[in-house]
This record gives structure tokens, sequence and C-alpha cells, in this order.
């Protein structure tokens, strides 16, 4: 029995290749095992096979198989530990040696982590069977922890092999495999059959010795994909280069050559492959990511064969650029995508949550336990998580906690002992004394969440999937853990964020047609028409050597792990093994000249640029996609989404609409959705913009106080000053005299004497300078109202004027309607009406799509003050109407005022009755997204927020 040793060019289907192989062996070995390095080409070989055929073939990944004969033939079956389990078990073996124990840290919260380096460590001895190689090191230059692991280096894993004779984990796997395959049970079973290995490029000392034993009884074919057209030797000015980058096939087959008989089959190649590559630099992720999908897009209409699983491929070597590349493919239709990663669970909301949650209740646990004070900044941080907005409502105040925070700027936040939030939330975490306690209290936070609103919302799938996921992964270990042994809070967050670590989110798809995303490794022997990489940087491909704190480069080597050189000679091998096998390949990369982190463009790109310059005899020109382009790309993206049962029960139900609702609706209708119809509170914005909402309240009051003297009286200049001195007074005064008994009266009490004395300044500063800008053109008027309420009683919508004023001109009587803005972002109305054409006779048979409602959004700007028209000239019927805006935040004098007349009320009614219409009768809630959703208090659970950086 020998080893066949076969080459395949890279430019060959390598699937297809293989299922033709397995065909072929069918007729000639009653059984084939085939062994591939990663599981997802096994499914496309599957697919590929003649059902007889398929039956007589095992397909096991390396790690599956040596899982498999351990099951399988081992006479008595260890118990299988999960990493967590592993991990504690090293910990409790490094508790026995006490000496070892108090040098780690003394503390099970801060051995933990050595414990996990150890376990992982001891698990790669294992799989290169290399215990004979191990010492008792000195080696003075590691930091002290790591000094002492290394000082008992084999002393440790001498006990380990005895107290783990029980239990079974990854590189044990291979160990007990060996000998099995050595068995007659094993040749038995295995008589008449061949072994096919794929894809493997490194063989551990257990594979070899695996595979030594398996060669002694049956025939190995040993098929490896090659570069046989060796792209990377060039010769510049008579001197020869090589690149070398396939070198570890050529290492692999001298090591088959020395475990066994082998046979070098005739090397399968292509004639002429040929690969065109572009280069892409990009300043950030979202362009890079934008720049994909919308290149996707384009060239998907045009492609044949468009659901074909070979067709085009997305490589993110770092899973962080996901979620924006989803978020700009959006779904294409008929296209399916099949994402064959996972998305890191630390960068979830929900991940985001759970760290958020144990920073406080570590910073509650090192202050006296009776006091329950934390961290201000500590708490905001936890309670601005959007996963809030999934909680129960009004379960905990967390607006209260918020408002009381800024309010009281301190440094530390007092609970009261009874709190709901804090017994609710934080106590179960505080009052962790052993693993069961860990258990529950995490099993808690499902209780306080609202699947209601997880259910309901369609925004909340992504949310819905990564709570769920977290709580079957992360309970299920928590729960085989005896649930007696001793724990603390520290130790659950070292464990929780070990558990979290390794939690990434898989997504579905279909994997056998349209799109494929995947990682580096997902990819490996797949061949695609077209791939795009993304993120060819230095640190990332390939990734940065990383400092072992345990284990030093050099006892790497002298002890025989793999070291990272040979790591990246992988990955080398790996990525250019998928750059050459496509027909065209697009290399992104970040020059990170936008960011604090500077990226530099990998050295795989330097080689393939400079191979490309040396074919084409000419410099290759880096693509800089601007971002203009990849701003009208994504303009064109259709955002909406279909109104439910309910949604569309609650829009038919409307009445009695106010302004600033039919404002936000024609804004962004999804806007209007989820704080009216979902009734999800708004983010707090914990910026100044917050303070001034009491400014605002604090200025309209005032100056409804100081008009109100003067209703039905002729306001002339001498009058308006008087006004304005005699606010000033009162702000002087402040807060005395302000009996206005609301959240601003206790907003005020709450301030010391330095932040009343800064309020009063702002208040004076922006009276002062809204008086002298409305007193250049002063015409005398009459207030005749103030905070009067006016309506529509066709439009069924009401609101508030702050002030309603008589002005006599030339033209006669006129009435003034005016609306006090204090904000400083207030979008004024513009008067573009020409562009827009409203359906005359707006009906229920009108088209309610978002053009229409777009054109009168970009026409008006704010819908506002023609509905003050409206509705005053319901009240005022003989008289002409005007409405105002009166910023009272603005500097300049010509941004102060901005009004609209009565002349085109019919086009205001006409807008109003189709806004009106479309909230009603639109099949779908649309989504108008772009630079304002910056802005927008939604934008943290929004999936159609724009977050371009421009
Ligand atoms: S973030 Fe943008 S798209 Fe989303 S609700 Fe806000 S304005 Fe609308």
């Amino acid at each position: 029995m020998s080893i066949k040793i076969q080459k395949v060019d890279v430019g060959i289907n390598f699937t297809e290749y293989c299922s033709n192989i397995i065909e072929k062996a069918s007729s000639q070995y009653e059984k084939i095992v085939f062994i591939c390095a990663n599981r997802r080409p096994i499914r496309f070989i599957e697919q590929k096979l003649k059902i007889d055929t398929a039956l007589k073939v095992d397909f096991f990944t390396i790690e599956e198989f040596a899982r498999f004969l351990t099951i399988t033939f081992s006479k008595k079956m260890p118990k299988v530990h999960t990493p967590i389990e592993r991990d504690i078990f090293f910990l409790d073996l490094i508790k026995k040696i006490d000496s070892l124990y108090v040098k780690l840290g003394n503390s099970d919260a801060k051995v933990f982590p050595w414990a996990k380096k150890i376990s992982k460590l001891f698990d790669e001895i294992d799989r290169q069977l290399l215990e004979n190689r191990l010492s008792n090191f000195q080696y003075v230059e590691a930091i002290e922890p790591a000094k002492n692991i290394l000082e008992n280096l084999k002393n440790l894993y001498k006990i380990y092999k005895k107290e783990y004779e029980d239990f079974t984990y990854n590189g044990d796997f291979f160990i007990k495999s060996i000998p099995i395959t050595e068995s007659d049970k094993f040749q038995n079973r295995y008589e008449n059959s061949c072994f096919i290995f794929v894809g493997t490029v490194y063989l551990s000392n257990s594979e070899k010795r695996i595979l030594k034993n398996i060669s002694n009884k049956n025939d190995i074919f040993f098929i490896v994909q090659d570069d046989l057209q060796r792209q990377d030797k060039f010769t510049k000015d008579n001197t020869n280069y090589d690149f070398e980058t396939f070198s570890v096939v050529d290492r692999l087959i001298k090591q088959l050559k020395s475990l066994s008989k082998c046979e070098i089959l005739e090397s399968a190649k292509t004639n002429n492959r040929t690969t065109n590559i572009d280069f892409y630099e990009f300043s950030d992720t979202h362009l890079e990511t934008s720049f994909i999908a919308e290149t996707i897009k384009k060239e998907i209409q045009t492609t044949e064969n468009k659901k074909s699983a070979d067709n085009i491929a997305v490589i993110l070597p770092q899973s962080h650029a996901l979620l924006p590349l989803l978020s700009y493919l959006g779904k294409i239709k008929d296209i399916p995508l099949n994402i064959t990663m996972g998305f890191p669970f630390s960068y979830t909301d929900f991940g985001l949550f759970i760290e958020s949650l144990f920073n406080v209740v570590i910073d509650m646990k090192r202050k006296p336990k009776e006091l329950y004070t934390v961290d201000s900044k500590l708490l905001l941080n936890l309670i601005n998580s959007p996963i809030f907005s999934v909680f129960k409502q009004n379960k905990f105040n967390i607006s209260e906690i918020k408002l009381k925070i800024i309010t009281a700027k301190s440094s530390i936040y007092k609970f009261s002992e009874n709190n709901d939030f804090f017994t609710s939330v934080l106590k179960p975490f505080l009052d962790i004394n052993k693993m069961g306690d860990f258990y529950n209290a995490i099993k808690l936070l499902p209780d306080m969440i609202d699947k209601e609103i997880l259910t309901d919302n369609e925004g909340y799938e992504f949310t819905s999937q990564v709570i769920h996921y977290f709580y079957t992964e992360i309970a299920n270990s928590l729960e085989k853990i005896n649930s007696e042994r001793e724990c603390n809070t520290l130790l659950a967050y070292y464990i929780l964020k070990e558990l979290i670590k390794d939690l990434s989110l898989p997504f579905e798809g279909q994997p056998l047609s349209g799109i494929q995303i995947m990682g580096m490794l997902e990819a490996r022997l797949l061949s695609f028409n077209k791939i795009y990489f993304a993120d060819v940087n230095e640190g990332i491909l390939p990734f940065g050597d990383k400092i072992d704190p345990l284990l030093p480069e050099s006892i790497k080597k002298e002890i025989g792990l793999t070291s990272f050189k040979e790591k990246e000679m992988l990955m080398k091998y790996n990525f250019f093994r998928l750059v050459y096998s496509a027909k065209n390949a697009v290399i992104c990369y970040k020059s990170g000249d936008n960011t604090i982190e500077k990226s530099t463009r990998s050295r795989f790109v330097e080689q393939l640029i400079l191979l490309k310059e040396i074919k084409e005899k000419q410099k290759i020109t880096v693509n800089m996609p601007k971002i203009q382009t990849i701003k009208s790309l994504t303009k064109n993206r259709e955002n909406k989404i279909k109104k439910d049962k309910d949604t569309v029960r609650y829009f038919e139900n409307l009445n009695n609409l106010s302004p600033s609702s039919i404002n936000r609706y024609m804004n962004c209708p999804y806007q209007y959705y989820l704080k009216n119809v979902k009734n999800i509170d708004e983010q707090i914005t914990l910026d100044a913009d917050f303070e001034y909402d009491k400014v605002g309240t604090l200025v309209h009051k005032l100056l409804e106080i100081h008009f109100k003297k003067y209703l039905n009286e002729t306001v002339n200049k001498d009058i308006y000053l008087k006004i304005e001195k005699d606010i000033v007074k009162d702000i002087e005064k402040l807060p005395k005299g302000f009996n206005y008994k609301s959240e601003v009266a206790e907003y005020l009490g709450k301030l010391n004497s330095f932040q009343l004395d800064a309020l009063k300044i702002i208040l004076k500063f922006r009276i002062e300078t809204f008086f002298k800008n409305t007193s250049y053109d002063f015409k005398n008027f009459t207030p005749i109202y103030v905070e009067k309420k006016l309506e529509n009683s066709k439009l069924h919508i009401y609101g508030f004027a702050d002030r309603i004023d008589e002005i006599q001109n030339e033209q006669g009587k006129i009435i003034r309607i005016i609306d006090y803005k204090t904000g400083t972002s207030t979008p004024f109305p513009k008067k573009n009406l020409d562009s827009v054409t409203i359906p005359k006779t707006p009906s229920n048979n009108a088209t309610y799509d978002n053009t229409t409602l777009n054109a009168i959004r970009d026409a008006f700007g704010s819908i506002q003050l023609p509905a003050y028209i409206v509705m005053a000239k319901e009240k005022f019927t003989e008289e002409k109407v005007e409405a105002s805006i009166y910023q009272i935040g603005s500097y300049q004098k010509n941004e102060t005022i901005k009004s609209m007349s009565d002349k085109d009320i019919k086009i205001y009614n006409l807008a109003l009755q189709y806004i009106i219409n479309h909230m009603k009768n639109s099949e779908y809630i649309y989504a108008f997204n772009g630079t304002h959703c910056s802005y927008c208090n939604y934008n943290h659970i929004c999936r159609f927020a724009d977050n371009t950086v421009i």
C-alpha cells in the first residue's frame, strides 16, 4: 500500500476534480474515506456525486475523523470536555499546586486567564506529540507568572496527563487515534477501502503517525493544489527571483515521502491560466464594503448564471466588515446570499451590553457594599446601551437615572437599596458566590426583554438571533459546570469573556447557490469566477506577529510547536491559491489615511503588484474610488418595510395629528413608526443639546409670561424693548420667581451657583440677541393670543401657536402665527413648491409610494408652518394669515425669522392631505435615510441608518 500524491493546478475547479477522483475510486474500492481540510468544499463535492457513489463515501474534516475514531473505537469512552469545562479543570489543577496558584495571583479570577493559556498550550502539545520535548524551562525574559509556569511546565503536563484520564479533548482525540489506526478492529473495518486526503498542506506529528498507520494497510490518495505555472518566479536584470509562495507544497511532499512508500501521480495542469487582478485603496471599512456591495449589485445584473455558487465570492479576513457589507448589499432580488462565517458576538449590541454590565458590577464590587455606588460614566455607558430599547417598557426608569446623573453632574451615582434597576439587573451579578448563582444571573436577563418588540418589529431580527444564541450557547456551557463550585463576580466576568470571545453568530444562507461571503479559511479549496478580498493589510493578511505572553517564539521552536513563520507560510499559500484560482480578483485594502489607526497594505499585495508590473511591463495604478461615486451608487437603494396588521390598524385609526408628528412622518416615516407605532424611546443624547431642552422650555415660558401682559395692546418698539428688559430681569432673579412646577423647576433646583450663573449668561445672551435681531425692521403689532390651540377640522389636525399677533400694513390686517424654536438645528421651511406635483385630489386611489412624499419633503423641508397656516385659516377666515418661525438660538439676523404667507394655501392643504393619506394608505413604511440620520435619535437601532462619514 502506498501514498499516491497528485498536484492539481489551482486553475482547475478542485471540487469538481475531487468528485471525479471519488467516482473513479468507487469502482476500485468498497469504501472511500474522504478527509478534507475544511467542511465547506465537502458540500460542493457531495452535490456532484452520483447517489450510488455518495453512499460509499464517509466525509470528514481531519478533526472530525480523529473524534470519530476515538468515539467509535475506544473501549471506555472518556467524557468529552467543552472548552470552558477544560479551562475550569486547569484552574482547579493549578489550585492544587499551592505554590504555583499563589504565584499566578492567588485568586481564581487572576489565575483563570493563565489556566486557559495552559489548557490551549497542552492541547497543541498533545496534537503534536511533544511530551518528550518538554522541559522545565528557565526563561528569565518572560513575565513573572509565565516564568513560574515555564519553570514547572514538564511537571505540570505530567500531572495533567494523570488527572485527565477520564476526559478528552481535541489534541487528545489525535493521540487516541494513533493506536486505533494500528488496531485490527480499524483495519477490519476499512479493509478494501481507500483514504483520500485533500486540502491539507501542513501535518501535525499525530496526523503523520495516523497517515503512516493507515498507509500500511490501505491506499491513500493525497491531492494538493499547487501553482503549476509558477507565477511567482521571475527574472530581472539577469537575476532569478522566487517568492516561494507555494513552497509549503514541496515541504509537504517531502514529509509524506519520509512516512511511507509514495507514488507521484501525473500532475493535473491547465493551459494559459490568467487571473485579472485589480487593486483598490480605501480610507475606511464603510467605503470599502459599500464599494464591494454596490459593484456586485451592478455586476450581477449582467452576469450569466446569476445563482451559481462558483460565480462571486467576497473574502473577509476580519469579521467586523461583515455587517457593513450586508447592510450595503441589502436584499438582491432573486439572488441568494450565503454567509459562511460567523459574526463576533462581542461586536454586537448585546455583547457590548454584557461588557458594560460587568464593568458596572465590578466597579460596584470594589466599593463598599452598603453604599450601592458606581462610577457615573460606567453606568451611563451601560444605560445608553441600545439593548434597553428591547427591555420591557417602563420596567426600569432608565431615563430618570440618566437625568439624575446629568443634572447632578457627580462622578458617582448612588442607587437606593430598593431601586428596581439595581435589584433586577445588577444585584444578581453582584451576589455571585457559586457557579450556580452565575448561571441563574445569566438566565434572569431574558425575562427582562420584551419578546414582542423583538418578534413584531422587523428591525430586530438580528438582535433577536443574538440574544437567542447567547442563551443557548452560554447558558448551556455554564450549566455543565458544577453549580456548587465557588465563583465570584470577577471570575464570572473572565469566564464569560472567554466564552464570548469564541462565540460568533452563524448566518443562514443557501450554501450551494448565490453570492458567497466567507473568511479565508472557509474558502480553502474553492474557486470562483470573481473574488473580492477586503482588508488585505499587514496585521490582517498575514496577521500580526502576536506576542504570546506564555510561550516565547524561541521556546516554541525548541519544543517543536508551529512557529509564527510557518503559520505565515500557510496563510500565504491560502491567499495566493485563492487569487490564482479565480478568473478575476479584486484586492481591496485600507490606507488608513483618515483613521487614527495607520494601515499598511499587505506584503501579499506588494508581491501581486510587483509581479503584475513585471508581467505588463508598466506601472500599476491602484484605484481609489471617490466618496461621491460610492454615495451615488448607494443612493438608489429603496428602503421600506411592509406594514403588518397592527400597523395598518394603527394608521387607519389615526386622528388629531399635530404639525410636528406630520413633519416627523414626512421627514422619515420609519422614524415616525419607531417612535409612534412601536413606542420606542428616543435615545437621549448626552451632549449639550440635552440641556438646551430645559433652556428652551425656560425661554418659551418667559416669553409667554411677558407677552401675555400686553395681550390686545399695541406693542411698539419701546414696549418691545421693555419686554426684553423685564425678561432679562427675571432671568437674573432665577431660580426665584419662577413657579413653573416641572422638571425644569427640578433642574433649576439642582444647579450649583456656578452652573446657575452660566445658565443665566446663556439665557440672557439668547434673549438679547433675539430681541436685537428682531428690532431692526420693527413694526408695531398686537399680541392677541399666547399658547393658543389651533385646529383644522377637515384634516383633523391641531397644534399650539406660541403667540398670535395682529399686524396692520398697507394691505390691511394680517394675522401672524409664531412658533418659537430654540434648538440649534431646526430645519427651516423652503418654498420650492414649483418642483412638486401633488395629486390634485388625493384619495385612497392615489399612489402612496415614496416618490411624491419625497418630493413634498424636498420642496417644503418642514411642513409645520404650512400646517399652522391651514389651521389658523379655519379660525381667521377673513384675514390674511402668515406663519413665522422665530429662531431664538440663532446669532444671524437674517436667520432669525422665516415666514410663509397663506398665498399657497391650496398647495399646503394638498400636501398635508397627501401626507395624512399616505400615513393611512401606504402599504409600506419608508425609511428616508441620508446625512440627517446622524442627528436621528433612532440611529442606534435603525437598520436603514446612513452612517456614511463624509
Ligand atoms: S436613522 Fe435615518 S432612516 Fe433611520 S429612522 Fe432615523 S432618519 Fe430614518
